[in-house]
């Protein structure tokens, strides 16, 4: 289905830039690599010096090292990006997921020097990575959002008392440019707010350059579910259906599925078709993802990516639709491939993420791989840059191969899994499979519907437990 799709959309079009800087690093960067070759595209690899043995950086058609490990001098520094743009010849920039992809001032200088972002404008960055400018924005174009202050927090005790009240405890104190889980902060009585404002002030400032925080009333129980949008240049917007996060660790992902177990479909397809509205509403181009927390029945929005996500391959398997492919052809000034009516998800997918880190303590484990056998068969796909004698470097984040499984219905997808869990071997370093595969057997998990603090309540019990 992907390919017939995506053999038609390479027919439709014209490409109007032929090569693409991957500014990126890991699976995403192999990933994209992908989609830009299948469009016959030509592929930049940017690097640090602690990357040069990155497979994407040797299947490249040229490649450039742009600097240091310490991602803050190579792949977060614009200007060595710029400059590696510059001395290829490249067209276009993709930033893939995390360091430069959610920056406007980025995006501003890739289109300040001729290039085409792919991804959306500064100015939809702004509006919407601003996480409290995103929610009043949301709320207008009438996108249901977590109750909480209106703006950001003043400075003055007093008035954030007053606001505290309002909101109602227990309450989050969340830093307004966070993200990656950090930069918040839960308040559950009032003696500890002052403290909490303080605290996650400082930390975002550290973290984001940025001290603004707001507030939001912390859901006890609540589901991560997302949608993911795709919308155009000539004002078409798309939802591909919606996807479940909700096991997590510390507010990051490990375990992502589509479509979200026990919600009914006409709940989704409301929420879906609200969050194409805004996308037309807002004249947002791109990919991008409406981020809701689900509890009692309602969906709460809490933030939009304006990128692609670690978790996009789940939705590809069910629509059949390569979402990487689409952003580049969006880029390239070319309407959808589809309309609304032809997304049809069949079937479910769910998708592990494998961290080099120790199952249970979670250490990372850098190092180098001695073996690495990659699972395969019938709907199982994996993403992952890692090959035999491939060094790890200790530099970055922890993900090196995600796990997806596509089956006629849950139950066979976590069949799927289960079964591929047990074929993937990586041997030199700690992995996560074996959390994964507890995870993926776990009563609770199979029966769907856990909460997003499940796996915090389960790690503790494991440790608890004589
Ligand atoms: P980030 O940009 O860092 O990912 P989000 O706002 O998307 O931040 O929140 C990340 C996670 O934090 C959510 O998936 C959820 O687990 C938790 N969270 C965020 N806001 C709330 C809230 N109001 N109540 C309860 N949990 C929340």
């Amino acid at each position: 289905m992907l390919e017939t799709r995506c053999l038609k959309l390479k027919e439709m079009i014209k490409m109007k830039f032929n090569s693409v800087l991957i500014a990126n690093r890991g699976e995403i960067a192999l990933r994209i690599m992908r989609a830009c070759r299948f469009l016959g595209l030509k592929t930049i690899a940017v690097y640090s010096e602690a990357d040069k043995q990155l497979a994407h950086v040797q299947m490249a058609d040229t490649a450039l090292c742009i600097g240091p490990p310490n991602p803050g001098d190579s792949y977060l520094s614009r200007d060595s990006i710029l400059v590696a743009a510059k001395l290829t010849g490249a067209q276009a920039v993709h930033p893939g997921y995390g360091f430069l992809s959610e920056d406007s001032l980025f995006s501003q200088a890739v289109q300040g020097a001729g290039l085409t972002f792919v991804g959306p404008s500064a100015d939809a960055i702004d509006r919407i990575g601003d996480k409290i400018r995103a929610k009043q924005v949301m709320a207008k174009a009438g996108v249901p959002c977590v109750p909480g202050s209106e703006d950001m927090i003043p400075d003055d005790i007093g008035e954030c008392k007053k606001i505290a009240d309002q909101v109602g405890f227990p309450l989050m104190i969340k830093a307004v440019s966070g993200g990656g889980g950090r930069g918040m902060r839960i308040v559950r009585q009032p003696k500890d707010l002052v403290n909490a404002i303080l605290v996650t002030r400082q930390e975002a400032a550290n973290a984001f350059g940025r001290s603004d925080v707001y507030m939001e009333r912390f859901l006890e129980h609540p589901r991560h579910i997302e949608i993911q949008v795709l919308a155009d240049t000539f004002g078409n917007a798309i939802w591909l259906g919606a996807r479940d996060c909700s096991m997590q660790r510390r507010h990051q992902k490990l375990i992502e599925e589509t479509p979200p177990p026990h919600i009914p479909q006409d709940l989704i397809a409301t929420l879906g078709e609200q969050c194409a509205n805004a996308c037309k509403k807002i004249n947002y181009i791109g990919a991008g993802t409406f981020e809701f927390l689900y509890e009692d029945g309602q969906f709460y929005f809490i933030e939009m990516n304006t990128r692609l996500q670690v978790e996009h391959p789940v939705t590809e398997m069910v629509t059949g639709i390569d979402i990487v492919v689409e952003q580049l052809t969006i880029a390239q000034g070319d309407p959808l491939s589809v309309t609304q009516e032809e997304i049809r998800p069949t079937g479910h997918a769910i998708e592990c993420r494998i961290n080099a880190e120790h199952p249970w303590k979670f250490l990372p484990s850098p190092g180098r791989i001695k073996k690495w056998y990659s699972p395969g068969g019938p709907g199982v796909r994996v993403d992952s840059h890692l090959y035999e004698n491939y060094n790890i470097p200790p530099n970055y984040d922890s993900l090196i191969a995600k796990l997806i499984t596509l089956g006629s219905d849950r139950n066979d997808a976590l069949n799927r899994m289960k079964a591929a869990l047990n074929e993937m071997q990586i041997e030199g370093i700690d992995t996560t499979i074996a959390l994964q595969k507890a995870l993926i057997q776990d009563p609770d998990f199979q029966k769907g519907g856990i909460d997003i603090h499940y796996l915090d309540h389960w790690l503790e019990n494991k440790r608890n437990r004589p």
